[in-house]
């Protein structure tokens, strides 16, 4: 299936590590055009110049996308060197463990800040041209959003609210005919994952443990699996496909754990 994303504008919060690079990848892949938000200067430079050598055309924006003029920069970045936008991926994230018992509100605040205002920021100061190109949205959440997790309940806000803004904006954006979709990982080994694992006593004895709960195959999703559920979304191959909630995740989230145990 061609996706028909060819030389289409792609931005790519946290682009350069886990989910955001296999999405990156997918992308210049499909002959889009990929611009990697980052805070690390030096593994989104390193990507570029990788994609780059292979003959693809993308862009490195260095950005703390916890500050909202950052946000702002990235798009009008983005859109000066360019020339235009068609695809906003929201995917940076970090769970960082804010939970009720033993995070102050003040932290509590600080993780919206870092997890959520991004995604609200980069759509409202992207929305101009999204308009122009006719684009669409794809929001990163988490299955945590609607299982929870247990000491975590800043990321677990955000990620719910996400789910919320995705059929929000759907609805909001219905008369410009941008799409606004989500997409919710449940178990993908990337950067973040494995520094959860090891704040076990065993991470491979806890990962396998995971593993075994997987309805599909006992295995974690791949970033490439999740990548591609994101692409097909923001193609125009998804074209009447808006307000949607995805869970690609070997049936963790919502399979009867009595059919494979
Ligand atoms: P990851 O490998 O840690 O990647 C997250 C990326 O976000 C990093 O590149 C990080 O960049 C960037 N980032 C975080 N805060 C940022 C900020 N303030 N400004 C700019 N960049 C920032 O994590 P991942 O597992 O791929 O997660 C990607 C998304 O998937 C997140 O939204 C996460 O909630 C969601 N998710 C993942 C899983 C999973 O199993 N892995 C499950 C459910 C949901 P720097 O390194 O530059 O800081």
């Amino acid at each position: 299936m061609d996706l028909q994303l060819t030389n289409k504008v792609i931005l790519v919060t946290g682009g350069a590590s886990g989910i955001g690079e296999a999405i990156v990848r997918g992308a210049a892949q499909e002959g889009a055009i990929p611009v990697i938000v980052n805070r690390r200067r030096e593994r989104g430079q390193k990507l570029v110049a990788e994609l780059e050598q292979a003959g693809n055309q993308c862009l490195f924006v260095q950005a703390d996308l916890s500050e909202i003029d950052q946000c702002q920069q990235a798009i009008t970045q983005t859109v000066n060197q360019l020339g235009r936008l068609d695809i906003l991926v929201n995917n940076a994230g970090i769970n960082d463990g804010v939970g009720l018992e033993s995070g102050f509100p003040e932290a509590f605040m600080q993780s919206l800040q870092n997890n959520l205002q991004h995604y609200y920021s980069l759509a409202h100061y992207a929305l101009p041209y999204l308009k122009k190109t006719k684009g669409n949205i794809v929001n990163i959440s988490s299955k945590t959003a609607v299982t929870g997790q247990g000491g975590t309940s800043g990321y677990i806000a955000a990620k719910g609210a996400q789910l919320a803004l995705t059929r929000e904006w759907a609805a909001e954006l219905l008369p410009y005919g941008i799409r606004v979709n989500a997409v919710l990982p449940a178990e993908v080994l990337t950067p973040m994952y494995e520094s959860w694992l090891k704040s076990f006593n065993n991470p491979d004895e806890k990962k396998a443990e995971i593993e075994r709960r997987i309805p599909l195959e006992q295995r974690m999703t791949t970033t490439q699996e999740i990548a591609d559920t994101v692409l097909f979304l923001a193609s125009d191959r998804a074209s009447h496909t808006t307000g949607q909630l995805l869970f690609p995740d070997g049936g963790y989230t919502h399979l009867d754990r009595a059919i494979h145990s």
